[in-house]
């Protein structure tokens, strides 16, 4: 997508993937400062550890402790998350007063951390994460504590769905269930679907198949309904932005997506 995304623009660039080992992460990215890269997307397993070898880094990089864009500057390497601004995108365009929406999180992975920042920004008054591993929801809501977002966050565990959903503004499956070779899969039981109010919104961050059987089942239940691709193509449009300075192509990213994603 970032490179059907340069063509349009007319601009002299490549869109490069560059496999680095984790011990050679530091030489690689001075050697791109050598060779004067623009900028850079970052991905697992590097997406952490790339934070002390930038100058600046983002106040929502650093609430969702990851950084996936990164840019260069005067004084050096620049890093931010694209995620939450990926994740929002397409819940703007809704008029919702999202200061009266409580959200759930179903997840607390990585993409977990970039929603509830997102959440944060949007303004939702309470967010309410559910896991399954009681000792990884602990070290969740412990690194939120230092975070410059400071969210309005608890954390339960997934036997407590019951009495979350009925408080559901925003429910966002941010857990990989349902996703390619489990496609039959969904995070919810049928039966708790009538639990959430008629005015929730279903938001799935998985983006093979589309639709997942959880938002099969929300749009059955007469929910409003968003999945992954938007986030997708709405993140890697943030980090095009940041690079050249100019306003990106979404709806070519998008169309390169569509045709390329099974
Ligand atoms: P991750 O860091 O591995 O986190 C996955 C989370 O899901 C963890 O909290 C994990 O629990 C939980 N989980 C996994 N299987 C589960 C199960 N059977 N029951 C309950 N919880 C389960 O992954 P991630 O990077 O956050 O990605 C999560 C999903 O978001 C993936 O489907 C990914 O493709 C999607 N995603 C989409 C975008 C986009 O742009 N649309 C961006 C990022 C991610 P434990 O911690 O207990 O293992």
């Amino acid at each position: 997508m970032h490179n059907a995304a340069i063509a349009t623009l007319g601009l002299d660039y490549a869109y490069l993937p560059f496999p680095i080992a984790p011990e050679r992460l530091k030489v690689a990215v001075d050697g791109f400062a050598a060779v004067g890269l623009q900028g850079f997307n970052i991905t697992i397993p590097h997406k952490q550890t790339i934070m002390p070898l930038l100058t600046t880094v983002t106040e929502v990089a650093q609430a969702i402790g990851a950084v996936n864009t990164v840019w260069w500057s005067d004084t050096g390497w620049c890093g931010t998350n694209t995620d939450a601004a990926g994740f929002m995108a397409p819940l703007q365009s809704l008029k919702r007063d999202w200061q009266q929406l409580p959200a759930l999180v179903l997840g607390n992975g990585g993409a977990a951390r970039a929603v509830v920042a997102a959440c944060h920004q949007l303004g939702c008054p309470e967010i309410l994460v559910a896991g399954r591993n009681a000792q990884k929801l602990a070290a969740f809501a412990q690194s939120w504590q230092a975070s410059p977002l400071q969210p309005n966050l608890s954390t339960h565990t997934w036997d407590q769905l019951g009495s979350l959903l009925p408080k559901a503004g925003l429910l966002v499956n941010a857990t990989p269930i349902g996703m390619a070779l489990n496609v039959e899969a969904s995070p919810l039981a049928d039966n708790q679907l009538p639990l959430l109010d008629s005015q929730a919104i279903a938001y799935d961050l998985i983006y093979t198949p589309r639709p997942t059987q959880f938002l099969q089942q929300a749009a059955t239940a007469g929910l409003a309904t968003f999945d992954g691709l938007e986030m997708l193509v709405q993140q890697g449009a943030a980090a095009l932005a940041i690079w050249t300075q100019q306003p990106p192509p979404v709806d070519v990213m998008r169309q390169a997506l569509l045709e390329r994603l099974p």
